[in-house]
């Protein structure tokens, strides 16, 4: 299983030899089913349980903006998903596909639902991103803080719908460091209300850059 991509799935017992006919494989070490073809991951969907598999590697996309407060230059980022890493599995996204996308980002506070808490603590030591306390809604939040004064930089500063940063019109030189995945394929809960920016130009000017990082736990927390 070493070099092939493949994707963990959910089979009941009942299920095993539908899954069998479907060419899935078994893992006898660690007892699960799993699925070595990303082109018909899709015929697996309901072992799956979500819309999209993030299939080679995970990113982070990251910019510099001038602090709100401070004035000085700080770096504020996302999660970077190039379209050729993205597997639509079911239908339900499909608008989203034809939309054209090369780069999605999504804020760290919609990214939190679905992202291995491995992610989220190399984002807190290589991002200043921290978990921020929010009146309005009563609870925590991944957000970006500025490096040198610590003031929350909110979502609608980093990843706003013009000029911004990670904007859909941002013309800024990006970065994304490309995180793989040694686990497997990773699925990931895209619900309609997470908030996401499909950006068709932004490749063009996106240095990117292989992770020495790799994710090896997809542990999600509750
Ligand atoms: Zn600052």
């Amino acid at each position: 299983m070493a070099d092939e991509r493949y994707l963990r799935l959910n089979v009941p017992y009942a299920d095993k030899e539908e899954v069998k006919s479907l060419f899935a494989r078994w893992n006898h070490n660690e007892k699960f089913w799993y699925a070595t073809n990303p082109k018909y991951y899709y015929r697996f969907a309901k072992w799956i349980n979500t819309d999209v598999v993030i299939t080679n590697s995970l990113g982070i996309v990251s910019a510099k903006m001038e602090c709100w407060r401070c004035g000085e230059k700080t770096m504020v980022s996302g999660v970077g998903i190039q379209h050729n890493n993205m597997i639509f599995v079911t239908e339900r996204l499909d608008l989203l596909n034809d939309f054209g996308i090369d780069l999605m980002i999504i804020p760290w506070s919609s990214a939190e639902k679905f992202i291995p808490t491995q992610l989220v603590q190399h984002a807190e030591s290589n991002y200043h991103i921290k978990a921020a306390y929010s009146q309005a809604v009563n609870s925590t939040y991944l957000a970006n803080t500025c490096s040198n004064c610590g003031a929350l930089q909110g979502d609608h500063f980093v990843y706003g719908l013009t000029e911004e940063p990670l904007g859909i019109n941002s013309e800024q030189e990006l970065f994304l460091e490309e995180i793989p995945l040694l686990k497997g394929d990773l699925p990931i809960l895209f619900e309609p209300n997470v908030q996401a920016s499909p950006q068709t130009n932004l490749l063009s000017h996106t240095e990117v850059i292989r992770s020495k990082f790799s994710l090896t736990d997809y542990t999600i927390p509750q």
